[in-house]
């Protein structure tokens, strides 16, 4: 399988979407690296990329698949039956990775005093919501938030 390559001195692109580097070429590799409603290859667009279509709604970090940049303008306001477009909104990958690992998208809060580990912080529930224990003067947050911004697979019960 071909690896992507970082570019040089600088952080990629996927990590925005909270996806590693490892994550990333195994959601171009099932989109067989074209963009999986049209099929171009990311030579075959006028810019010469692909982009990570992401679910917004559920986190930045639930990558559906691989898009070129004109699919993935579209998708969200389309309303057209098209059942490629269904089939794609249908299986999305973020879902078939919480299942191979054996996790899925709901999370139930955990009990207040517990502690987790996610996005390198150490987060405790209190009756407040979630505070980061590395952090002097953090917001809380609520679960919504945590579950959010890291997603069930970034997200480590302490104890
Ligand atoms: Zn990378
Ligand atoms: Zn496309």
């Amino acid at each position: 399988m071909p690896q992507h390559e970082t570019p040089h001195r600088r952080a990629c692109s996927h990590t925005r979407y909270k996806l590693s580097c490892a994550e990333y070429d195994e959601l171009m590799h099932q989109a067989d690296y074209r963009c999986q409603l049209c099929h171009r290859s990311a030579g075959e667009t006028g810019h010469g990329h692909l982009v990570v279509d992401h679910d917004f709604r559920v986190g930045d970090w639930a990558g559906r698949g691989i898009l070129c940049s004109t699919c993935n303008g579209k998708i969200e306001y389309t309303d057209s039956e098209d059942p490629a477009r269904a089939a794609y909104l249908g299986n999305p990958w973020y879902r078939r990775m919480l299942a191979s690992r054996g996790l899925r998208v709901e999370l139930a809060e955990p009990p207040l005093g517990t502690t987790v580990h996610a996005g390198r912080r150490t987060w405790r529930r209190t009756p407040n919501g979630w505070c980061s224990l590395d952090r002097y003067r953090g917001r809380a947050l609520t679960w919504a938030q945590i579950h959010r911004r890291f997603g069930p697979h970034n997200i480590t019960l302490l104890d």
